[in-house]
């Protein structure tokens, strides 16, 4: 077996070559099972959350690709039929906001462009830029399939999209209605309630008299003051609200008003819902500007007026202001209410004021057509799957927010006035205005025959099409006896790594539609789907965020944004795995330091240099005539019984090891796993394990090689393992040396594809453990006692041991490893340490090192004399100023006690050093 590493470690040539070779060789892809094999195998399959066609990686995506890596590679390495679906969303705001400022940056516009043109456009975009994220998942060697790749608005993709609306529509669960919607004036869309982010503003609250008449429109001369803090919509008043029991408006039930600058007469309603608290307790009602006063105008039947428009400009119904911006016309809506006296006061007030979260522009709550979907029944089952414990949320507490959110959902407005995006297969006829919805483009009205119909111009809402995708990427709705393979083998995935931030947006979503359209595929032996098997997911695991070493989320303008490629350019793929890995416990956020990186830098190192040393000596047993068989390799590392203390001892460790590390993963508890094996890498394999062994690695011609061999198979065996146990959290760097290992001859193309170790009762030895931990306590005190008498680094010394009877012989039959880990010429076994050694006593045994310092008389009496000078003048300036009547006379009584306890003291120690001297023979 002759290796050769490159001397030094060094990672990016590493990573390179075997992320490209994993992709070439397509080592991670899942081909559609054979129809009617007998395929056993469990399957443990998951999607990746598509990230952003127009996205970049960033420490959040690596992290959550980490964790799921990780899964991924111990489920294959257990056997199991594994796939890991890619793919990136079409993401309609945020590509399209992107391209529309290329093409405005051009001198051009979308509407300029047309909507077809503007398509077009984005397709180019997207063949161009569209695949950054997915390259750098290759590099990075996440093990997903991507034979399997998709893209949200792939063709199959976009069949299920519309059969999903066509189907809604058809059970009654899709309509299209006037709703107060979260209006961008930017991205002139409706957004959903998720993603409108809000904020606290000072702002003002503007007191506005309204006149009082009486039922032939003349002023009464009384005025009703209502507060508002948006004076703009005004323009769209209907009506001003007061509590039924309010007693300062009794007298004006029934009454109108007189809408100032409009010159509107409008009435005064009373309802329950208005707060008498709340400003003046009369509140100007705005169906089309604000979802309560919508509901309110439900309930009272009056009309809405829309003032706005798409642009949140002032529209036609706004008079005199039409044209204006919506804060140009408050300004001048204040203006001219103050020139006519009807401003009654402007006041101070916070409020919550909502922005577009893609473009942070003011949201304008506005009246307008959308489609939604009619939630409760999907709703419904969506809750039960999750209460009868079909789904599984880590940790636990995801659940309860889950149901929380889901118990209080409202309708689903799926409507986007967006371009990019999947066009709503709806038609609308200008002869009967009605809509036709249909699975094929329609060609004629439905319902009159007539040919002059038009799409609607709405896209969906990209979660639509996201929402759906568990069920569309195994090929619903065509899913036919011949062709279900995949439905059959994968569906229900077995897991959903992903964010909190999306657990509405996205994860709500799928269980929602997964539950419902799932439900038309009935199982493999032809009988109906139950709701367990009806779920996207079996468990959900929701993953931390990575925040930046002071635990600060990490933001663009905060300028504390790590980039993830950089830090992998510094210091190697599977440092940072590591490093993020090894912090990942459930529930808790990541402070991630660049410091621990290089520590997993140095691990990577210490474990590349541990490779070296071991290949060192398998090529000098080769010149010794020792060689290993390879098919000493592959599986779990054993011992006999009559191995020595050292093999029996790793190979329990490393059975105890990979049992840590199998429940570990089990329980999400990455961190757990990542530190068992550090420790066992580093601690027990490399300080202790290949220090011992270097004493049996005797190569010369009268060496006893029955038991070198046997001491490098240990070696290499337990080495091998523990890069298979390392693999799913240092891809790269396991690789690379198991193929050494193997001499470029290894039994599979990859070690992702070998056995992940499983420890065997048998083998967890406690008894081994337990003597090793002895002879390691023995050496642990031995070091430190010869630090402590100042035993030259070199030396080697006897020590004196005081031990039980029984503990004795697994010391002396040990006794090579102490003397040559902590430098012992010889143990001498006594019942009594003898007196003046310095010795350390722990509950089994006392030691102590036999040692006495050389010293140069001459030198050291020279000292004394010196020291016991400096003394006696201590002493002596001491007694003169005590015997000073003067001095003793004026000082303070403390400074007198403090001088005599120095005096004491000097003389105390003169009497240690004189007596020194004396031992010396000066
Ligand atoms: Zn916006
Ligand atoms: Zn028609």
């Amino acid at each position: 077996m002759p290796h050769d590493l490159p001397k030094a470690y060094d990672p990016t040539a590493i990573e390179d070559h075997w992320a490209g070779y994993w992709v070439r060789e397509k080592l991670f892809s899942q081909p559609t099972p054979k129809d009617g094999g007998p395929e056993s195998r469990p399957s443990f399959d998951i999607l990746l959350p598509p990230p952003n066609v127009t996205g970049n990686l960033h420490m959040g995506h690596m992290f959550e690709h980490t964790e799921s890596d990780i899964l991924m590679r111990w489920h294959r390495m257990r056997g199991e039929r594994v796939l890991w679906i890619p793919g990136t969303d079409h993401a309609g705001i945020a590509t399209q906001m992107l391209v529309e400022r290329q093409v405005v940056s051009e001198g051009s516009t979308r509407q300029q462009m047309g909507r077809d043109a503007f398509i077009k456009r984005v397709w180019e975009w997207r063949e161009h830029y569209g695949g950054t994220i997915l390259s750098q998942m290759k590099r990075l060697g996440a093990s997903v399939d991507w034979d399997r790749e998709y893209f949200t608005m792939d063709e199959r993709l976009s069949v299920a999209v519309r059969e999903a609306f066509v189907k809604l529509y058809e059970q009654g669960l899709i309509y299209r209605g006037a709703y107060i919607v979260n209006w961008c004036p930017r991205c002139q869309t409706a957004i959903s309630d998720l993603e409108v982010v809000y904020d606290e503003h000072k702002g003002h609250l503007w007191e506005i008299r309204y006149r009082v008449i009486d039922d032939g429109g003349k002023d009464t001369g009384e005025f009703l003051t209502v507060a508002t803090t948006r004076p703009e919509t005004m323009l769209g008043d209907v009506a001003v609200a007061i509590h039924p029991e309010d007693e300062r408006y009794t007298h004006l039930h029934g009454k109108k008003l007189r809408l100032p600058l409009v010159d509107r007469e409008i009435p005064i309603i009373t309802d329950e819902w208005v707060s008498r608290e709340f400003g003046t307790g009369a509140v100007k009602v705005t169906p089309a500007h604000d979802p309560n006063d919508f509901a309110l105008g439900q309930r009272h039947n009056l009309p809405s007026i829309n003032v706005m428009d798409d642009t949140a400009h002032i529209n036609e119904q706004g008079g005199k202001y039409a044209g204006l911006d919506r804060f140009v016309a408050r300004k001048e809506v204040v203006a001219d209410l103050e020139a006519q006296g009807l401003l009654a006061g402007i006041k101070d007030h916070v409020n919550n004021i909502g922005h577009c979260d893609r473009c942070k522009t003011i949201v304008e709550p506005r009246l307008s057509l959308q489609w939604f979907v009619k939630i409760q029944p999907l709703a419904d089952k969506a809750i039960a799957a999750v209460k009868e414990g079909h789904i599984k949320f880590t940790p636990e507490m995801y659940a309860k927010t889950y149901l929380n959110w889901m118990e209080n959902i409202h309708d689903w407005c799926i409507s986007r006035q967006l371009w990019w995006g999947h066009r709503i297969p709806a038609w609308h006829c200008s002869a009967c205005h009605k809509t036709t919805v249909s699975r094929e483009d329609a060609a004629k009205c439905a319902h009159c025959g007539s040919d002059k119909i038009e799409q609607s111009t709405d896209v969906l809402d990209t979660w639509f099409s996201s929402g759906l995708l568990p069920v569309s990427v195994f090929g619903w709705p065509k899913i036919t006896a011949v062709n279900r393979a995949d439905f059959d083998a994968f569906y229900p995935t077995n897991l959903l790594v992903t964010g909190f931030d999306i657990l509405f947006f996205w994860v709500a979503r799928m269980i929602m539609m997964g539950c419902w359209f799932s439900l038309d595929v009935p199982m493999k032996d032809g009988s109906p789907r139950s709701l367990a098997d009806s779920v996207p997911f079996r468990e959900v695991y929701i993953h931390a965020l990575v925040r930046d070493a002071n635990r600060e989320k990490m933001s663009k303008t905060k300028g504390n944004v790590i980039d993830p490629i950089e830090i992998v350019k510094q210091y190697g793929t599977d440092a940072v795995r590591f490093t993020l890995a090894s912090m990942a416990s459930p529930g808790t956020d990541i402070a991630f330091n660049v410091a621990r990186t290089e520590g997993y830098r140095a691990f990577a190192n210490k474990i590349w240099n541990a490779a070296r040393f071991m290949f060192m000596n398998v090529d000098r047993a080769a010149e010794a005539g020792i060689t290993i068989d390879a098919a000493a390799l592959g599986s779990m590392p054993t011992a006999e019984s009559s191995a020595p203390l050292e093999s029996r001892w790793i190979v329990a460790e490393f059975h105890a090891t990979a049992e840590k590390v199998n429940q570990a993963l089990a329980n999400y508890r990455f961190d757990d796993a990542a530190n068992a094996i550090y420790q066992f890498f580093w601690g027990s394999f490399c300080d202790w394990y290949l220090e011992i062994v270097k004493l049996s690695l005797d190569f010369s011609d009268g060496a006893d090689k029955a038991r070198t061999k046997s001491a490098l198979i240990t070696l290499v065996s337990v080495f091998e393992a523990s890069l298979r146990l390392l693999s799913p959290f240092m891809p790269f760097l396991t690789e690379e040396i198991w193929h050494a290992v193997y001499d470029g001859k290894p039994p599979a193309k990859s070690i992702a594809l070998t056995h992940f170790p499983q420890a065997a009762k048998a083998q967890v030895g406690i008894a081994a453990v337990e003597q090793m931990g002895l002879v390691q306590n023995l050496i642990v005190e031995v070091r430190a006692l010869r630090k402590e008498i100042g035993v030259e680094e070199k030396a080697s010394v006897p020590i004196e041991l005081r031990i039980d009877e029984n503990l004795k012989p697994i010391i002396s039959e040990n006794s090579a490893i102490v003397e040559r880990l902590a430098r012992v010429t010889e143990v001498r076994f006594v019942n009594k340490i003898s007196s003046g050694l310095a010795k350390h006593a722990t509950s089994q045994f006392e030691a102590a090192v036999v040692y006495e310092r050389k010293i140069d008389v001459a030198a050291e009496c020279e000292k004394l004399s010196k020291e016991i000078a400096k003394q006696e003048k201590n002493v002596a300036n001491a007694d003169r100023q005590l015997g000073n009547e003067g001095f003793l006379a004026k000082a303070p009584a403390h400074i007198v006690e403090g001088l005599k306890k120095q005096r004491e003291e000097a003389q105390h120690l003169l009497d240690k050093l004189r007596g020194d001297r004396g031992a010396l023979g000066c």
